[in-house]
């Protein structure tokens, strides 16, 4: 069976892993913190903090923004449910809307007809590593300036204007005008869960690009003490001799970072660019060359002229199908011992979300899209041959319930 999308685990991560064991050092702790730093390196935000989920970090962000009930949320119904889940945690209002036909990504256009005096966030998600259209994004919260209607939260009140954050789960390493996911708004959110491109068994890192006068660094600091109990030192500043009494400075979460799982973190960083992103950029290549004639295939977009994508996923579609055929196909290609998947199935047609009263027929293309799509396997060690054998499974599984 070749399968969607295992982690690569060598001799070299399990030797960090093991380093990591030994020093003694297992929560979060020199590891960490030099993984945030490169993160920041690599990415040319201004501060990073990791933390051991994107979900975390998106909840961390909106209770940041002081996001709660009578508020609203802008995000894509395109998306999986964790981007949707943390606006309700929050107590707010999630505003679904649709994204564009080419590219999977969440609709600038839709976005501006969405915006609202209780409109408090923007949530773009980067649909397969393909970054959203952040110079549109960036320019309509600003020509928005005047709707918005600050609370007392300090940090609303400093911006005053919509907060853009980004779901940039799969967006690891792309680029946008030559600049690295992560730098590309205000707050962009990664996550480094096993099947991600940059993996750290669970993981996830904000990366904060606040503009003027926000201090990203004390804000840095203060997430640290948000996400960790609310206490106002972490475990290894307690260490420091004679330094063992704390206070709780508010009724913080509980969502750090472990050694452990930097420790993988820090080595997937060092060969990302040399090595993992060239092995799936030629993975996707393949496919794209060997699909490219077959008359029943729309293939996914990786570079336009602003956007280079961080191939997280391989999103086919089949031109003029139904949901049932599609499904059938997918049945079908399992049958040759090949794993594929689908990204994603609309968030609104979730039961709870269908339960609140959303209906998944509101967002046109997203159903469309979602109901003809089939994510093919991309990971590190599949293989040319791995590569030829999912193509033939999928081109005869196709042609079999198109016949
Ligand atoms: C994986 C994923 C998440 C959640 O990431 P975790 O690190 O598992 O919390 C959020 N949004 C999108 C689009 C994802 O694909």
């Amino acid at each position: 069976m070749i399968p969607f999308s295992p982690p690569r685990i060598d001799d070299k991560i399990c030797n960090e892993v093991v380093a990591a064991l030994k020093s003694g050092w297992i929560t979060t702790g020199p590891r960490t913190k030099l993984f945030e730093k490169k993160i920041t390196d690599y990415c040319g935000n201004k501060n990073t903090l990791c933390l051991n989920s994107a979900t975390a970090g998106l909840e961390v962000m909106l209770r940041w923004y002081g996001v709660k009930e009578g508020d609203e949320v802008i995000l894509p119904a395109y998306t999986y449910s964790a981007t949707a889940n943390v606006i309700i945690h929050c107590g707010a209002k999630p505003i679904f809307v649709d994204v564009n036909a080419n590219d999977f990504n969440i609709a600038v256009s839709e976005i501006e007809k969405a915006i609202t005096s209780k409109t408090k966030v923007i949530m773009p998600v980067d649909f397969g590593g393909l970054p959203c259209d952040y110079d549109e994004i960036n320019a309509l919260v600003l020509k928005h300036k005047n709707k918005f209607v600050a609370s007392e939260n300090t940090s609303q009140q400093k911006l005053n204007r919509i907060l853009v954050l980004s779901d940039s789960a799969h967006s690891f390493g792309a680029r946008y005008n030559g600049k690295a996911a992560g730098s590309l708004t205000d707050v962009s959110v990664f996550s480094f869960h096993a099947v991600k491109n940059l993996s750290t068994a669970e993981g996830g890192a904000i990366t904060l690009n606040l503009p003027e006068p926000f201090n990203n660094e004390d804000i840095y600091k203060q997430l640290c003490i948000s996400t960790l109990h609310g206490q106002n030192k972490d475990a290894l500043a307690k260490t420091q001799k004679g330094n063992w009494r704390y206070d709780i400075v508010e009724a913080g979460y509980k969502c750090n970072m472990t050694d452990l799982t930097a420790a993988i973190g820090l080595i997937e960083l060092e060969r990302y660019d040399n090595d993992t992103l060239v092995k799936r950029k030629h993975i996707a290549d393949r496919y794209l060359n060997l699909l490219s004639n077959n008359p029943h295939l729309e293939l996914p977009i990786f570079i336009t002229d602003k956007k280079i994508s961080s191939y997280h996923l391989f999103p086919l579609r089949i031109k003029n199908i139904s949901e049932q055929q599609r499904d059938a196909i997918i049945q079908k290609i399992f049958d040759e011992d090949v794993s594929v998947n689908v990204h994603f199935l609309p968030v609104p047609g979730m039961s709870f979300y269908k339960n609140l009263g959303y209906r998944v027929t509101d967002y046109k293309t997203t159903c469309d899209i979602s109901s003809r799509e089939i994510s093919l396997p991309v990971f590190y060690d599949l293989t040319d041959e791995q590569i030829t054998t999912v193509v033939n499974a999928v081109v005869k599984a196709v042609n079999s319930v198109l016949k």
